[in-house]
């Protein structure tokens, strides 16, 4: 899919977090927009989609010196009291032009040096591999959360075609827990999965995080009915996948894998 990119130069980097983040003082999102474009993507319902006329993964607005606004506001907000900071609620802070246009990695840097009391890193791309000088730095204030949905490479395709494939997120994983940087594989959403997917995070991972539609999109499923997404799993004859109880499949295969402790559902395995 073809990607329109805007340059835009912000006022404001740092948001509240409310709602789903309501455990996070802000969220920070260096892009707005997102080139993975997934099917079930629940910003396709919220105003930053809405309001735009192209379709969802279409576009991206690169968020131009966004440090220099960035650092002022993370100065003020640490002066105020305790930070924690979820990147990115919506968008995906390793967009491909990052790997030209390094905000995200413009805003490690400020954070690298005095670090918040918590940056949860939420991403489906590799390119965070290339950060692990700056994540390092970070030490136990962050956690890399690296959304896994499903083992099975057709099944990504299927739902999220535009997206980094599913041997490079495992193998970024396996490279971040080497490096010694704090990492969890995040299903979420849990799409259909083999009976092996339990036993191949097994060795990359000691925290996983499970969730779904109907847990996880704020609004108890509905915002994910709106978008159509049922149809994607009748042309695969998988719609038994689509239900509020078939995640249970998946934590039951992770509990002959990890210890209960390092299972954490929906809202839990994101807090800081
Ligand atoms: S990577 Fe995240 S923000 Fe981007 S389209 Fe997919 S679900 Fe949405």
């Amino acid at each position: 899919m073809k990607t329109e990119f805007l340059y835009k130069y912000p006022k404001t980097m740092l948001n509240k977090g409310t709602g789903f983040l309501s455990g996070y003082s802000h969220s920070l999102n260096p892009y707005t927009g997102c080139s993975f474009g997934c099917s079930y993507c629940y910003v396709r319902q919220m105003p930053v989609s809405l309001f735009r006329k192209a379709e969802w993964g279409t576009w991206v607005d690169v968020k131009k010196e966004a440090a220099g606004v960035f650092q002022k506001e993370y100065q003020k907000a640490k002066a105020k009291g305790p930070v924690t900071i979820f990147m990115s609620s919506s968008t995906d802070p390793y967009q491909p032009i990052e790997n030209r246009e390094q905000i995200t990695r413009s805003l490690l840097k400020i954070m690298s040096c005095d670090p918040p009391d918590f940056l949860l890193v939420q991403t489906r791309s590799p390119l965070v591999r290339r950060d692990i000088d700056l994540l390092l730095q970070l030490g136990k204030h962050v956690r890399v959360s690296m959304t896994i949905e499903t083992d099975l490479e057709e099944i990504r395709k299927h739902f999220s075609p535009y997206a980094p494939p599913i041997a490079a997120r495992l193998k970024t994983l396996q490279l971040l827990a080497e490096a010694g940087v704090p990492t969890q594989a995040t299903i979420a959403p849990i799409l259909p999965s083999s009976d092996r997917f339990a036993e191949i995070l097994r060795p990359l991972v000691t925290r996983v995080c499970v969730d779904d539609y109907f847990m996880g999109d704020g609004s108890g499923g509905k915002r994910t009915r709106n978008l159509g997404v049922d149809a994607l799993y009748k042309q695969l004859g998988l719609e038994e996948w689509y239900h509020p109880t078939a995640y249970r499949k998946v934590y039951e295969q992770l509990k002959q894998h990890f210890s209960e402790d390092q299972i954490w559902i929906s809202q839990q395995g994101f807090e800081p």
